[in-house]
Formats: structure tokens, sequence, C-alpha cells
């Protein structure tokens, strides 16, 4: 039989990393892994803490910058059929949409070349500063883009020499296992150590605890509601928190209008609005308000009538007391069942539905997530801002604008205080979907780190060479 050099070189590798080992083998059940899936939490853990040390010790940069190619060839092969898989399981969004979200996060986010070193050379001798790992992380994903969030933050994750442990939403368990295996799998095949990303197959609240209270786990990283964030930072580990938002759109009387629609049309109706980024309730300037609300229904928006409105909301919503909560049911349906269900046959085409609301209505105020769109319409730009703040109500995740007054667009932008900010076009820009900048799945507002890269789940580590070591000059 010939060996190649690849082969050879694996081998070597395998019996170095046996030498190195100076403690007894790893209690952890191996047997119970099937492809970084294990049955217990502490036995991801275990796995992935022996990965992260194979992983910083015994891999250069470049074999990071090899297997993280080696997951975007892979996923790329696999992004449509698990678009639909997705859809399948959680019953939320549109497979078009969600397979153009899984070739962002394939194709976008950053690997090992936004690490850049910082070096200061002086009199008082050579000082570096590099991007090192966390160690072992624990992150969780929410349903509405479970295995876009495994993809994106593997890549980032491991990119910073990390490994990670992923608590999925039960919701989306089945699609996040099959997306782990396929990642896992390409881990392995290109040379990597396996168990470098790992899950629990039945993820719970409990293995949350366990997974914050372990002391091998540096760095808990949150992507979903305020509810798990904030159980989070109350768990006192280190964590970077995405949380929910509820994106304001302000239309002034200066704007575009049908560029407004257009844009406002596109991301309102992506992925049935699930994105916690999409547009999720527009106030516009009263001399611009028929003129949109025209344009959307020329885009295929459908208008609610005031008494369909409620018959929505009936539907949309949980009332308890004054309060109002989203029936879970309905998030992410297509806009053609809502329409159903109340009655009116459609074109299944239809992609949104619009209505026009008072600013307080409950469609405004909660973070509903689904593809229906209220317009406010309001006499001024001051109580447009107004009103959209009170909407994001200090989610600080995003907002936009359609306007061709520069100093509405800045006034907004520094009033609402968002972590992205968009200009004449859908929020989805903002996240590299047809965009600049790079695409991420994990947008930190609450904890400040924004949009996510390899760089954000790194340490600064400085080393100091003092007295003239090594300088040229
Ligand atoms: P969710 O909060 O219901 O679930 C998210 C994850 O947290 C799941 O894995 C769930 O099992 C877990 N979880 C829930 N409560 C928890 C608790 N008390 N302790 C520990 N874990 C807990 O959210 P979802 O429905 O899956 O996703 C939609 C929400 O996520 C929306 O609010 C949306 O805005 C937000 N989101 C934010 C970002 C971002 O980058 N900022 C990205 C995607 C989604």
């Amino acid at each position: 039989m010939e060996i190649g050099t690849r082969e050879i070189e694996l081998i070597v590798r395998e019996v170095l990393a046996g030498l190195d080992k100076k403690s007894p083998a790893p209690s952890v059940n191996l047997s119970r892994s099937d492809n970084g899936v294990f049955d217990r939490v502490e036995d991801a853990i275990e796995a992935a803490y022996n990965a992260q040390r194979d992983w910083i010790n015994h891999y250069k940069v470049e074999d990071r910058r090899r297997i993280i190619e080696a997951i975007r060839t892979v996923a790329g092969k696999h992004a449509q059929s698990l678009a639909a898989m997705v859809q399948e399981e959680t019953g939320m969004g549109r497979v078009e949409d969600k397979l153009q979200k899984h070739l962002a996060v394939i194709e976008r986010t950053p690997g090992v070349e936004c690490l850049t070193t910082e070096a200061i050379s002086g009199d008082g001798g050579l000082m570096i500063e590099e991007y090192a790992p966390f160690g072992v992380i624990g992150a969780i994903t929410p349903s509405t883009n479970p295995t876009e969030t495994i993809i994106n933050n593997t890549i980032s994750m491991i990119a910073g020499g990390n490994s990670v442990v992923f608590n999925v939403h039960p919701g989306a368990k089945r699609c996040c296992a099959h997306c782990l295996k396929l990642l896992h799998q390409a881990i392995v095949e290109s040379g990597g150590p396996a168990n470098l990303i790992t899950m629990q197959r039945e993820p719970d609240m409990e293995a949350v605890n366990i997974m914050t209270a372990d002391p091998r786990i540096r760095l808990m990283v949150g992507t979903g509601g305020m509810g798990m964030v904030n159980a989070l930072l109350r768990s006192g580990k280190k964590t970077i928190g995405a949380g929910a938002g509820n994106p304001p759109v302000i239309v002034d009387d200066t704007a575009d209008i049908k560029l407004a629609a257009r844009e406002i049309y596109r991301g309102a109706s992506f992925d049935n609005n699930i994105l916690c980024l999409a547009e999720k309730e527009v106030f516009v300037m009263e001399q611009a308000a028929d003129e949109l609300i025209f344009q959307l229904q020329q885009e295929g928006a459908f208008l609610l009538q005031k008494d369909q409105v409620q018959e929505i909301l009936k539907l949309a919503m949980i009332e308890k007391n004054g309060i109002y909560e989203v029936n879970k049911k309905w998030v992410g349906k297509d806009a053609a069942l809502f329409l159903n269900a109340i009655g009116i046959h459609c074109d299944k085409n239809v992609r949104l539905l619009i209505c026009e609301t008072d600013r307080n209505h409950p469609f405004v105020m909660v973070e509903q997530l689904m593809p229906v769109l209220p317009i406010v319409r309001l006499n001024t730009f001051e109580e447009c801002m107004e009103s959209a703040k009170a909407a994001e109500s200090g989610n600080r995740h995003t907002a936009s604008m359609f306007s061709k007054n520069v100093e509405n667009m800045t006034r907004f932008a520094k009033e609402i205080e968002t972590t992205i900010f968009t200009k004449n076009g859908a929020t989805l820009r903002g996240v590299g979907i047809g965009g600049e900048g790079h695409t991420t799945m994990t947008i930190a507002g609450p904890t400040g780190e924004g949009l996510t890269c390899a760089k954000s789940f790194t340490r600064r580590r400085r080393c100091m060479l003092a007295e003239g070591g090594l300088r040229i000059v």
C-alpha cells in the first residue's frame, strides 16, 4: 500500500500529539460522539477542551486558513439542502431567502485575515500585541438563523484559535446537528482535530447552566432573545450578547419614495421578516405617506384594512392585561397564510402585508418577526425620531432612514445609537447581503462588539522584548 505525504503528515501529527500528553488519556466518553454530537454536554465540553489544546499547540495559522476553506466548500455544497431542512424543521421563513443567508455567511464571514498583529518598536524595546484565543467558547444559537449561525460562528471562532460547544435552539436541533456533523467531517478530513466543534444532541437549559459553570469554558456567546442574553450576563461568565432588535425605518419628505418602497419591501419581506435586523415598523412624514403606501403596493405588498388589522392582531399576538406577546405559532409564516386565515384568498406570492397604525400599536412596539409591516404617518421629523426611539426601546440594534437630507440622517443616526444604521437601502445591506462589509449572524449590540468576526472572539495579549531586543534601528 502506498502512503502519501499528507497521510504521513497526519500519522506523525497524531504520534506527536500522543507523546505530548502528560496526563493520562482523557476520560471523555468519545464512544458517544457522532462527529462532534454528544449525548452529554459534559463530554462535549471535555472533548472540545482537548481539541482546543491540540488546535493551538500543533496547528499553524495556515492550517486554520486551509480548514476554514474546507468548511466553506462543504457548507457551499450543502447550502440548498440546509436551507430546505431549516425551513422544514422550524416552519419559519422562505427557502430561497435562507439560501441567500447561507451563501452570505459562507462567503463573507472573515477568517484569520482579520487577526493582525500590532507592533511598536522604540528605545524601550519591541512590543507586539496579538489576538489570542479565549479557549473553549460556549455558543447559544437561535431558531431564526440556526445553521447560518453555526457556520458563521464556527468560522469566526476557530479562526481565532478557539473550539466551540454549541447549545442550539431545541426547535432546530436536527438541522443544527446535521450541519455541525458536516462541518466536523470537513475539519477532520482536512487534517484538523476531532471535536473542535461539538454540541449536546438534545439541547436544554441545564446544559447552558453546566456550560456557564464550567471553568474550562472561558467565554459564552449568546445569539437570540434578550431573556437568554440577560441570563448569560447574570451568570458571571464573560459573555458576548447578541440580542433582540425591533428596527425602525424613517422616511422623510425628501426621500426617493420609489427607492424607499423597493428597499423596504425587499428587507421586510426577506425570510418572512425573522431576521433580527429586518425593518419592523415605518415612520413616514405626512407629505410622503400616501405615495409610500402606493409604491409599496406596486412592489407587491397587500394593504390591510382596519378590521383586517384587528383580525391579524388576534392571530399574531396574545394579550394579557393589556400586555401583548408574540404568538409563536405565527412567527415567520408566509403572508399568504395570514390572509387565508382571515378568509382572504390571494396570490400565494404575496410576501408582505402592510397596514396603517398609530405609533403605540402592538405591531409597532413588539418585535413580531412576521411579514406584517405597520406604517405610522407623522407630521414632523422630530415626531418620527421620537417614535422610532420608543419602538427600538434601547436595543441599539438596527435602524434605517430614507432621505436626501444629510442633516436629518446624521441627527437620527446620533439619536438612535444602533449598531447598524443604513441609509437609503434595506437593512440587509448593513450585514453584507447586497452591501459592503462582512457578514455575521451574531450582532452584539448589548455588549458592544458589534458585527462580530474572528477578532471579537479573541483576547489581546502583549509580548514585550525589552532592552534593544531584536530591533534593527
Ligand atoms: P430565543 O431567545 O427563544 O432562543 C435563543 C436561544 O437561547 C435558544 O438556543 C434557546 O434555547 C436559548 N434560550 C432561551 N432562553 C434561555 C435562557 N433563559 N437561558 C439560556 N438559554 C436560553 O430566540 P429565537 O426565537 O431562537 O430567536 C429570535 C430572537 O433572537 C429575536 O429576538 C431576534 O431579534 C434575536 N436574534 C438576534 C440576533 C443578533 O445577532 N443580535 C441574531 C438572531 C436572532
